[in-house]
């Protein structure tokens, strides 16, 4: 297997690739979702497991496996990526929101496809757990 930038995983080299995850198989609707947003870059959806009254994620159709595996050239997605999410708080009726990407295993990430949290709704504690 190739082994791109810590670890990310070359496209086209594996046994599992970003394009197989269950957030790839949501973009491609493949899998329902409860989506509330989607263009052709990005699109957003309830989180199956809402840890605050409103808990969206807001993902990139492009297989990206975490955000490490981003490259400098898709800056402008990942600044799509913020858009989408203040689109979407805003829909929400949010006038106070937080956005937390998990960046691998030790830190949460638990889908291997990138994705914004979008968690609103009740006061949020600080430092997060
Ligand atoms: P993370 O732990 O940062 O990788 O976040 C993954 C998130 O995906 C978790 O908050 C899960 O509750 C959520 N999740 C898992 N499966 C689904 C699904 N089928 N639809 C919506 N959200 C999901």
């Amino acid at each position: 297997m190739r082994l791109g930038l810590q670890g990310c995983r070359a496209s086209g080299s594996l046994p599992r690739m970003a394009s197989d995850t269950l957030f790839a198989k949501i973009a491609r609707g493949e899998i329902p979702a409860d989506i509330v947003y989607e263009d052709d870059l990005a699109l957003a959806f309830r989180d199956i497991n809402p840890q605050a009254p409103t808990h969206l994620l807001v993902i990139p159709r492009k297989a990206i496996e975490r955000l490490s595996c981003a490259e400098d050239s898709d800056a402008k997605l990942l600044g799509h990526l913020m858009g989408v999410a203040r689109k979407v708080a805003a829909q929400e009726g949010l006038t106070d929101f937080r956005l937390v990407v998990n960046d691998g295993a030790g830190a949460g990430q638990t889908v291997f496809h990138l994705h914004l949290h979008v968690l609103g709704g009740r006061p949020l504690g600080w430092p997060p757990g």
